[in-house]
């Protein structure tokens, strides 16, 4: 502590005015409100924004960050943190070597590089720590080029967002006004793919739509194409050759063709060369048979038949559904012709294949698609895929993106919604992508999975559709209600 002070009052010590409030290309602080002095080799900084009347809350930020500091190599190792008191109240006050910064670094090609190296340090926190850290070029730097970055901000948020992550790739594009060689943003496009697979998954989807939205001048348009280009480079596959390599999961589409679409649309985006249904093409919304020809029309699906479908096709409306089901699936059967019918009574109950099965309900109810899997039943569907000697069980009906997991130890694990599994060793998992056409978690976008086969890991992703379409269409063919209203909710 008596170091510290004495740095304050080195007689070559000098405030960093110009290094406050800069935002873009300079090295600095974007943040007006911070305050950095430097002195021998050593960096003091505070924010008078986080300025507090009582040390004590602050002292416990500070603990809380140097804990992480403890358990991390975020920061620098001479890196401390102490409360100030000053006649205004408390401030935080950190020291730290001073460190070369992103933004110091030549030539362009080294900044390139230097960016990338930020995105996956931003990227690995994230998925190692659940940390987001601010990804500016001003917050990381490094003693020498060639060794480790170091998180120079002092702020961290429960997780990265895809806004953030997009800011921190896009917000690069204009602050180089002489680099409109697009090849050298294809280049660094194709760099990023592989760095931001683990958090992205099989697929880009909710990224892309955030690279896209963040806002940019018309001059730097060409260039974030150029980027997109780049990014999509390594996960342009090709159908129709040899072994899946990545898989749309996708069930319960309920008639629901806005919603449809924009899953197709998003997994060919994605690259999938492959899909599997897992039931309920129809029964609910107001567009069965266009749902059910673009079901059928899928290249190298394997699809299994829904409680709605096998209602429908029959025209045995099970006495298990409710009136509205009920009222929904009269008004179906009217709807579809012949070839439609056929197309769902041609449907299996079930699709075995290597490691996994394929159903709509659950892997134990002998029909396969009128019992769920929910608290009281997955130790028993579990038990069932494991006896199958089977490792993953995909199943839908119950409209909740949801992986039960069950390790080789017996240890179980539950995830409502997550963003990515994957299958560990000797595991036994259900895997539920969720619902396209009515999602009944909350969320009322439509809900899909992507598997990629050859790492054996599934992610799981929204995308928004012009559900006012479907609102009306409902209303406007006349049937119940209570359907608009729960799609609107996604209940
Ligand atoms: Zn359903």
């Amino acid at each position: 502590m008596a170091a510290l002070f004495e740095l304050f009052y080195q007689p070559g010590a000098k405030e960093w005015r110009s290094k406050v409030g800069v935002a873009g290309k300079a090295d600095g602080s974007g943040k007006p409100t911070t305050r950095l002095l430097a002195a021998d080799g050593w960096v003091l900084k505070t924010d008078i924004a986080r300025a507090r009347e009582g040390g004590d809350e602050l002292r416990e930020e500070l603990e809380r960050m140097a804990d992480l500091a403890r358990r991390t190599t975020l920061w620098h190792p001479t890196k401390q943190w102490a409360v100030m008191r000053t006649s205004d109240g408390y401030l935080p006050l950190s020291v730290c070597r001073e460190l070369q910064t992103l933004r110091a670094v030549t030539p362009l090609s080294a900044r390139l590089d230097a960016w990338t190296r930020m995105i996956s340090f931003g990227v690995q926190t994230h998925i190692e720590r659940g940390v987001g850290l601010d990804l500016n070029p001003s917050n990381f730097g490094f003693e020498r080029p060639e060794e480790r970055l170091y998180y120079l901000d002092d702020e961290t948020s429960p997780r990265l967002g895809w806004a953030e992550l997009a800011s921190a790739i896009v917000s690069r594009l204009p602050e180089e006004p002489e680099a409109d060689d697009l090849a050298l943003w294809r280049g660094w496009g194709a760099e990023l793919g592989p760095i931001l697979e683990p958090i992205c998954g099989g697929a880009l989807v909710e990224l892309d739509a955030e690279l896209r939205r963040y806002p940019l001048h018309s001059r730097f348009a060409e260039r974030r194409d150029a980027l997109l280009e780049g990014l999509a480079r390594p996960r342009r596959r090709r159908a129709g050759r040899g072994e899946p390599e990545l898989t749309c999961v996708l069930a319960d589409v309920h008639g629901n063709l806005p919603a449809l679409e924009a899953v197709l649309d998003a997994a060919q985006s994605a690259g999938v060369d492959s899909y599997i249904f897992l039931g309920d093409a129809v029964g609910y919304g107001p567009w069965p048979g266009e749902c059910v020809a673009r079901l059928a029309e899928l290249p190298r699906a394997a699809c299994v038949r829904g409680n709605h479908d096998h209602a429908i096709a029959t025209g045995t409306i099970h006495t298990g559904m409710n009136s509205l089901a009920r009222r929904a699936a009269t008004w179906t059967i009217e709807q579809l012709g012949a070839p439609e019918r056929a197309w769902l009574a041609s449907l299996p109950l079930e699709h075995r294949a290597e490691n996994w099965l394929a159903v709509h309900g659950a892997p134990k109810d002998p029909n396969r698609f009128l019992a769920y899997v929910y608290e009281l039943t997955y130790e028993d569907n579990i038990q069932h895929v494991a006896g199958m000697e089977l490792s993953i069980c995909l199943y839908g009906h119950t409209h909740v993106p949801f992986v039960h997991e069950r390790s080789a130890a017996g240890g179980i694990r539950k995830l409502r919604a997550p963003a990515a599994w994957a299958l560990g060793e000797r595991q036994v998992a259900l895997v539920n992508p969720g619902a396209v056409g009515q999602p009944r978690d909350g969320d009322r976008r439509a809900a899909f999975a992507l598997w990629d086969r050859r790492a054996g890991s599934m992610s799981f992703h929204r995308v928004p559709y012009r559900i006012e379409d479907t609102l009306r269409a409902i209303r406007a063919r006349g049937l119940p209600e209570e359907l608009a209203s729960r799609l609107e909710e996604g209940r």
